[in-house]
Formats: C-alpha cells, structure tokens, sequence
C-alpha cells in the first residue's frame, strides 16, 4: 500500500532560472486535487531562486529548503558563504544538509554536525543525508557507515522533531540503479535500529533518494518504512516529477 501522506523534496542542485517557476505551477497546480491533501512538496532551488520560490508559495501548500549552509550561524567576513540566518530571511523552512556530494567535497561528519545545529538555531527543518558509497557497500559495512553518519550528524542534538532522514546509497545516486526492495528494506531497518541504539525517537520519517523516476516510483514508495522521496533529477522535469507524486500517493 502506497501512502498518501508522503514528503517529495525535489532538489534541483545547480539549475534552474527564474523563468522555472512555470514548471513549479504545473505541478502545484496537481496537488489542488484533493487527493493529494496529505502530501508535503519542498522545492529546493539554488540559493539564488530560494526567495521568489518562497514567495511564490506563499499560502500554498509548498515550501521551500535550501541545499546546504555554511556553519556559522552570526554574520561576517565569509566570502561566498551563505548561512542558516540568510536562508531563514528568503522564506525558506528546509534545508539539505549532509549529501553526498557535499560530503564527496571535503563535508565531514563533525562539520555536518555543526551545520544541523546552526540551522536548528534558525528553526529550519533538516533534510539529513546519510549513505554508503559503492566501495563501502562492496566491503558489506554499510551497517557501520550508517552508523557513524548518524552518530556524528546528530551528536548533542536532543530534540529530533525537526529532522527528516534522507537514506541516499552514493552509487544510487544520478547513475539509474536502485537498491533491491530487500536491500531498501534491510538498510531502512538498520537505520531505525541505529536511531534506538543512540536514543533518538523512533518518530524520525526517512526518506529515500537514488534515481528515483516514475517507472520505479510506486514500488519504493510502498516500502515500509518510506515517508518520502528525496528527487534529483527527474524533478527538474514537471511530468516526471507529477507522474512519481501522482505513483507514489495513492
Ligand atoms: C539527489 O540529488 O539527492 C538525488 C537523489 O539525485 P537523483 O534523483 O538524480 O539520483
């Protein structure tokens, strides 16, 4: 059974111009259909969309989430930098933090940590990614990556009722393969018991990214234990993007 109560983060990453914004109507467009009442919608542009997206959302049902921070929370001389507070004034409630492509830049665990806290202080809801690299799956120590992920993203963080949990394998990826439904379903477990395991509430949604599209949409989504979708690519285009709602919202 697939869930109507879903949350689709589309991450755009670096694309994307103010002229897209058409391509954001078609789909808020399909939602008014009361059938999709219960599902959440959190575009996250580049930093330089984040305000009239806001904007435009207002009073709708969609939001908006930034795709990373930098750690300091007060304002001053970092250069190019972008911080919790700025992204909080664009209107913006969600932010990405800890993807893989961050983290394949140099990001570690401790400086993802920081992030999170920083953008707590601002109030903003965490979409924290966590995953496991082709190499690491292939030495069988995902379990451990997790665990170390999770461990070091959320230390000293008591209160987890605005974190989301993006489980995203690294060679999942932009590469078109997903994990196997007993793959999903072992590692969503995993994740769940490492949450236990270091006295985080067992409340915390999960999400999955990893070339998500809308052939493959419907079965992930009824996985238990799914509470969203993380989409890169295919949510750049309108049609996909409305075709995995409309697939994994039933
Ligand atoms: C992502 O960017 O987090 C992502 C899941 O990308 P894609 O859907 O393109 O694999």
């Amino acid at each position: 059974m697939t869930n109507n109560n879903m949350i689709f983060v589309a991450n755009w990453k670096m694309h994307g111009n103010f002229n897209d914004i058409s391509k954001v109507k078609t789909v808020l467009n399909l939602i008014k259909n009361k059938k999709f009442k219960k599902i959440k919608v959190i575009y996250c542009p580049p930093f330089t969309l984040l305000q009239s997206f806001s904007n435009f959302f207002k009073n709708t049902k969609f939001c908006t989430g930034a795709q990373n921070c930098h750690y300091k929370n007060e304002y001053g001389p970092y250069t190019g930098n972008i911080n919790a507070k700025l992204i909080k004034s664009t209107g913006a409630k969600y932010i990405i933090l800890g993807h893989s492509e961050n983290r394949n830049e140099g990001e570690t665990d401790i400086l993802i940590n920081q992030k999170i806290k920083s953008a707590l202080k601002e109030k903003l809801n965490i979409i924290f990614c966590i995953g496991e690299t082709k190499a690491e799956k292939k030495k069988k120590i995902t379990f451990q990556v997790l665990k170390k992920q999770l461990s070091r993203g959320l230390k000293n963080i008591k209160k987890t009722n605005k974190i989301l949990i993006a489980y995203e394998p690294v060679w999942s990826i932009g590469s078109g393969i997903v994990p196997s439904k007993e793959e999903l379903e072992n590692n969503l477990k995993n994740i769940k018991k490492i949450l236990r395991e270091c006295n985080f509430k067992n409340t915390i949604k999960i999400l999955y990214g990893g070339s998500v599209n809308p052939k493959n949409a419907n079965e992930i989504s009824k996985i238990d234990g799914i509470g969203g979708l993380l989409i890169g690519g295919a949510s750049l285009n309108s049609k996909k993007f409305i075709d995995i709602i409309k697939k994994s919202s039933n």
